[in-house]
């Protein structure tokens, strides 16, 4: 899949430009990935793509990290300084900024990633206007997804959809939490993949944490089991979930399960262009107050995905941020009772011109599993 990095530089570099900012220095992560496609470790020592309004981007890298950056698409696309051990990288970033002009009078923007040591240290060395969240300048950009993107989220989605029908076949009941992690983890990669982020398998009790962490627990007939896994496919997260019950649920567990997945279509079924985030969040809050489990659902109804899990957009109450084609997020409802049980239901979706498409499409009934 190529990814228009060119023409992301400079979109960042206009929007510094468009708001005054003099640039913008991104250390290792998801930001340096998506600008140059540079997925660089994060070490104490700085690495630092710095993006200056009206100029064309530089790339610091310590001395011994040269190899390694010049083999990725950052090579070809700007160009790279380096540090020696023992050198002063943050002087680096001040000239490069302050050869533009724009240094000395603009706030900069910096990842919001960064470690606070070297954020600390680049306030020493640039004593100017200030700093600001890199995502100030970032989050628009990252937040409306190229089509190249959206077909590599769709690729990790369906992956995740075919481990969940592989996983459930198998059967839960007499398992550990932990041993159907560790199948969710393998046949995420089985089946596409490059690996696996993350696993949460609630059984009983436990469905009611909603971040809880896999565990020794054996799973049993008559319980409900939240399943929520994601991992990453050329750089891009899935994340999904479904409940399902292990044997016969009963009659509550049936109604929770049918109110949850009537929260989640009702808060599909409300997204278009232009429609604001927090009103998503509203539709599907609605449908489980009316149901009577409003004190039940105690998380916002989704987040953004993309590189990272969790990015802009926020389906939250106060994001008044009109929603726009292309952007990619989680409808993930769930109730959840202390003691006794929960249910959620996943999926990511994508914003089309005039409604949106489910990337995910794993079944949403409540499956009965052994
Ligand atoms: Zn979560
Ligand atoms: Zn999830
Ligand atoms: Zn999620």
């Amino acid at each position: 899949v190529g990814h228009d990095y060119p023409a992301r530089l400079a979109r960042a570099s206009d929007a510094c430009a468009g708001a005054g900012i003099a640039g913008l220095v991104v250390t290792p992560s998801a930001d340096l990935v998506y600008l140059v496609g540079y997925d660089a470790v994060l070490l104490e020592r700085l690495t630092a793509l710095v993006v200056p309004a009206n100029a064309d981007a530089v790339l610091i890298v310590p001395e011994l990290e040269r190899p390694r950056a010049t083999t990725t698409p950052a090579g070809e696309l700007v160009s790279i300084e380096t540090w020696p051990d023992g050198g002063d990288p943050y002087e680096l970033v001040r000239r490069i900024l302050a050869g533009t002009g724009a240094g000395e009078t603009g706030e900069v923007a910096v990842s919001d990633h960064m470690f606070a040591a070297h954020l600390l240290n680049l306030q020493r060395a640039l004593p100017g206007p200030g700093f600001i969240p890199g995502s100030t300048v970032l989050s628009d950009l990252r937040a409306r997804k190229e089509p190249g993107e959206i077909e590599l989220l769709r690729r990790a989605a369906r992956s995740a959809d075919e481990t969940f029908g592989k996983v459930t076949a198998l059967g839960l009941s007499g398992k550990r939490e932990l041993d159907v992690a560790a199948s969710l983890d393998q046949s995420l990669v089985a089946t596409g993949h490059d690996q696996a982020l993350f696993h949460i398998v609630g059984s009983g009790p436990n469905a009611a944490s909603p971040h809880h962490d896999s565990g020794d627990r054996r799973i049993q007939a008559g319980e409900m089991v939240v399943m929520d896994f994601g991992g990453r496919l050329e750089g891009y997260c899935s994340d999904v979930t479904r409940t399902v019950s292990v044997g016969e649920p009963d009659a509550e567990a049936m109604e929770v399960h049918a109110i949850v997945r009537e929260a989640q279509e009702a808060a599909f079924a409300a997204v278009r262009p232009g429609v604001p985030g927090e009103e998503v969040d509203r539709v599907a809050r609605r449908v489980i107050t009316q149901a009577g489990y409003g004190d039940a659902f105690i998380h916002r109804t989704g987040h953004g995905i993309g590189l990272d899990e969790h990015e802009d957009p926020y389906i939250v109450e106060g994001n008044e941020e009109p929603l726009e084609q292309g952007m990619c997020f989680s409808i993930e409802p769930g109730v959840y009772l202390q003691g006794r049980f929960g249910v959620r239901i996943e999926d990511i979706v994508t914003v089309t011109e005039d409604g949106a498409e489910s990337l995910n499409n794993a079944p949403r009934e409540l499956l009965v599993v052994e």
